[in-house]
């Protein structure tokens, strides 16, 4: 995939950690025309012989640029999807996109960031645009905290608690690990008061939210694609929401949440039409705005990611409700249909992990005689901790339909990630392809 995406971009010259450099080793080979290479010293040691540093590189140049005029059309950047079915695809931002997509994300029901946050973003920049932070965070003038290649709870504690961080970024697998390490309080944690979390990527479980509050620190959920520059929505409460009691606030805030301004959402069946926003109707999502990509690079507007009339087909499935909360059921590829209805994994998921005794959990669809497919929940359950199926089912069972409630649970040590940290269903689906559902016919 690397090999891929360097040549599609047509990438000249690559900067890489030399803790990366034997992995880019094994790249270069693969490249036609290979592009120049600059090595940063991550590890500090000297850059190895035969490698270009990067502080050798830099020490070389001018200490001023005059930018040119540029138009703000123009590309800015690249990123790639995630491309868990098939290749990669770029997505090229303009400078426009970028800017309007910076500035919406400070709006204070947004991010509210400005010169008085420091700001640790556990996103890498490779992950769409590491969610604009490179671009917002330096228009305010914030300060930026980069976490270095330790990302396990206690690191990053360390680096919120001595950097005075006030808002962090990440996704939900980030955020469990956290919360564990702070609920086993092995360590007095002394962080920010009110320190902000955006969470997104995947969704996010109401009681992960719960479980922060707690500690006074305030997840706001977001969701967004690399189409997306990439933040589309963010879960905010508004004003006539601040005299409910806090669980309605938190199912509130566990919404995907509301478009950001200049963009536009909708639902639609399978014929395209527009459903209605009622909170319980699903359809697949579409966007459009200035931010949202018309089309991947290099390849014919394909209309299975765009509708033809300005819409960003998202693949994604959802319900809007009359206020314009938006919920994710699912990806559309992993929804879960038994006997003809569809069952959302996204909420099965969020429940199982409310459970006290779940750490992770990932619910994907297998294969059954008579009802076609049934759902498999995933576990994994927390250190000196102990869950039974039967447990975990009756704990579903306060909040779902008998039909929904999977019958099947597989308990495992870890759930395998993406590059970018979510669960990575593909690979727990192939894992799981000879599983025979225990639900009765
Ligand atoms: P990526 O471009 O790799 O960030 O992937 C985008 C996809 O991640 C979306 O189309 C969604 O399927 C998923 N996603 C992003 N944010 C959320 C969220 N808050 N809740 C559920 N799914 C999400």
């Amino acid at each position: 995939d690397l090999a891929y995406i360097v040549a599609d971009a047509d990438d000249r010259v690559v900067i890489v950690d030399d803790v990366l450099l034997p992995l880019w080793q094994k790249v270069l080979p693969l490249l036609t025309t290979p592009p120049r290479t600059i090595v940063l010293p991550f590890t500090g040691q000297p850059v190895a012989a035969g490698w270009e540093s990067y502080e050798e590189f830099i020490a070389k140049d001018a200490t001023t640029y005059v930018y040119p005029e540029q138009d703000e059309n123009e590309a800015m950047g690249m990123c790639y999807t995630s491309g868990t079915t098939g290749r990669p695809k770029g997505v090229v931002y303009s400078h426009r996109s970028m800017v309007l997509h910076a500035i919406t994300n400070c709006l204070p029901d947004c991010l509210a960031l400005s010169a008085h946050d420091s700001v640790l973003a556990v996103t890498p920049m490779f992950h769409a645009n590491s969610w604009a932070m490179p671009f917002s965070a330096t228009m305010v003038g914030a300060k930026q905290v980069l976490p270095g290649p330790h990302l396990g709870a206690d690191d990053l504690l360390e680096l919120m608690q001595d950097e005075a961080v006030s808002l962090a970024l990440g996704v939900p697998t980030i955020w469990m690990m956290i919360l564990q390490a702070l609920e086993s309080a092995k360590r007095p944690w002394r962080l920010k008061p009110h320190m902000r979390m955006m969470v997104g990527g995947a969704a996010v479980p109401q009681s992960l939210i719960a479980g922060f509050d707690k500690f006074d620190l305030h997840i706001k959920h977001g969701w967004g694609m690399t189409e997306l520059s990439p933040v589309g929505t963010l879960a905010w409460l508004k004003p006539e929401h601040e005299a409910l009691p806090l669980a309605a606030q938190q199912q509130i805030r566990a919404r995907q949440g509301i478009a950001l301004p200049l963009v536009e959402l909708r639902i639609v069946d399978e014929a395209g039409r527009e459903l209605p926003w009622d909170g319980t109707t699903v359809g697949e999502l579409q966007a459009r705005g200035p931010w949202v990509t018309g089309a991947y690079h290099g390849l014919p507007a394909d209309p299975g990611s765009f509708s033809g009339d300005g819409w960003l087909r998202t693949g994604d499935v959802a319900s809007i409700d009359p206020e314009g909360y938006m919920k994710i059921a699912d990806r559309s590829k992993d929804l879960i249909k038994s006997g003809g209805e569809w069952i959302s994994s996204v909420d099965l998921e969020n429940a199982v992990m409310g459970h006290p005794a779940v750490a992770e959990a990932a619910v994907i669809a297998v294969k059954h005689p008579k009802w076609d497919e049934r759902p498999l929940a995933v576990v994994v359950v927390k250190p000196g901790k102990e869950v039974s199926a039967a447990e975990l089912r009756a704990h579903l069972a306060k909040s779902f339909a008998k039909w929904q409630l999977p019958d099947d649970y597989a308990f495992v040590e870890v759930l395998p990630r993406t590059s970018t940290g979510k669960f990575q269903k593909t690979k727990l689906r192939s894992q799981f392809t000879d599983y025979v559902s225990l639900t009765p016919s």
